[in-house]
């Protein structure tokens, strides 16, 4: 076995300390009596990769894709420092990519559930009734996946601005059978008024937020829900507003939102809210950008003097913790990223990783999945 040998040295970006992994046969293995024992080394700045917490394999630009096409976007995540995804919500069935070792951890949480003409039409399940949701929620736990993703709000033409899709009490009926059957559950939610309602019935996390407020960001710490803002797609909302001059209160609303979106964040951030890197990859924001939603984590950070380190541990070892995903330890699928420099002092480096190793093989990204 120890031809098969790799060794992975260098610092850890979070602690600053050195690192020294060995992996074989996929796992991460003790270090052998001899130490020249490695076929190959990699060195530089080593990280279990990052969580993309908010991404959509399955989905593009283009529509649904093909199995084929979904398992390419999730490579095109991997090669990008992406070892492992928790999906938001997708219309394709990519169950048969969970577990695959070519391509990131692949957490799913089935489709979005949502009502007629209050999102983005066939992406997800629309309820007539919204008393269905509940069962509805039962019928994704039962697909699988550990997630459920509920559609927060989205504009009501009848009112032309932003507005919840979910009484309250309905709310609280569909989280509690989720959590009753040991899934998880998390919510789009832009504007202000959904959020008091989807805090209060014991959601887990928050999709966007930046409808966040001081009472509402005390009440997350509270409750500790966790948020994935999507920096890279909230920089979309003026051009949501531009495409929708028919509303003009939605459009205002939408810049209002974006405008102080930073200091949302980072208000959430400064209260004690876990805040986790997420793409939005699959609409309006391409795969395998997760670099520049780090790198604008880190900007919203600085704004609070928060430790760029602290950032890089909440998207990466924290989020895979939160997510279930073990650390580096004898016998655990061995997922590291590698870094040249250290990418907190040079978040430039974020989008140049030297190495990705996944499940102890290090990714070409020029080969496609199979
Ligand atoms: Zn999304």
């Amino acid at each position: 076995m120890t031809d098969r040998l790799l060794r992975v040295t260098g610092t850890d970006p979070v602690t600053r300390q050195p690192v020294d992994h060995w992996v074989a046969d996929g796992v991460f293995v003790e270090a052998p009596a001899d130490r020249g024992a490695a076929a190959v080394t990699l060195t530089g700045w080593v990280t279990p990769g990052f969580v993309d917490a908010h991404c959509h394999v399955g989905y593009s630009a283009d529509g649904v894709a093909s199995l084929a096409g979904a398992a390419a976007q999730a490579r095109t995540n991997l090669v990008a420092g992406v070892t492992a995804i928790r999906d938001c919500g997708s219309p394709l069935d990519t169950s048969p990519l969970v577990g695959r070792p070519d391509l990131p951890v692949l957490i799913r949480a089935g489709r979005h559930l949502a009502r007629p003409k209050r999102y983005i039409r066939g992406l997800g399940i629309d309820l007539e009734d919204p008393a269905d949701l509940p069962a509805e929620v039962a019928r994704q736990v039962a697909h699988g996946g550990g997630w459920i993703k509920l559609v927060g709000d989205w504009i009501d033409r009848s009112i032309g601005d932003l507005a919840p899709l979910w009484p309250d009490d309905v709310l609280a009926d569909a989280v509690a059978v989720a959590h009753a059957a040991g899934a998880r559950v998390t919510a789009h939610v832009f504007g202000e008024d959904a959020i008091p309602g989807l805090l209060a019935a014991g959601i887990d996390c928050l999709e966007h937020g930046t409808g966040l407020g001081e009472d509402t960001i005390d009440e997350m710490v509270r409750r500790e829900v966790h948020l994935v803002p999507t920096l890279i797609n909230i920089a979309n909302f003026p051009a949501f507003a531009d495409a929708a001059d028919r509303f003009p209160a939605y459009a205002k609303h939408m810049r209002d939102l974006h405008t102080r979106s930073d200091d949302t964040v980072a208000a959430a951030m400064a209260a004690g809210v876990p805040v986790h890197a997420g793409t939005d990859a699959g609409g309006f924001v391409a795969h395998g950008r997760i670099a520049e939603e780090a790198q604008a984590l880190l900007r919203v950070a600085a704004l609070i003097g928060r430790d760029g380190r602290d950032v890089l541990d909440a998207t990466t070892g924290r989020a895979r913790r939160w997510l279930g995903l073990a650390d580096p330890a004898p016998g655990e699928p061995a997922d590291l990223v590698v870094y040249g420099a250290d990418p907190v002092a040079e978040p430039g480096t974020l989008g140049a990783p030297v190495a990705v190793v996944r499940a102890g093989v290090i990714v070409d990204g020029r080969d496609q999945p199979t």
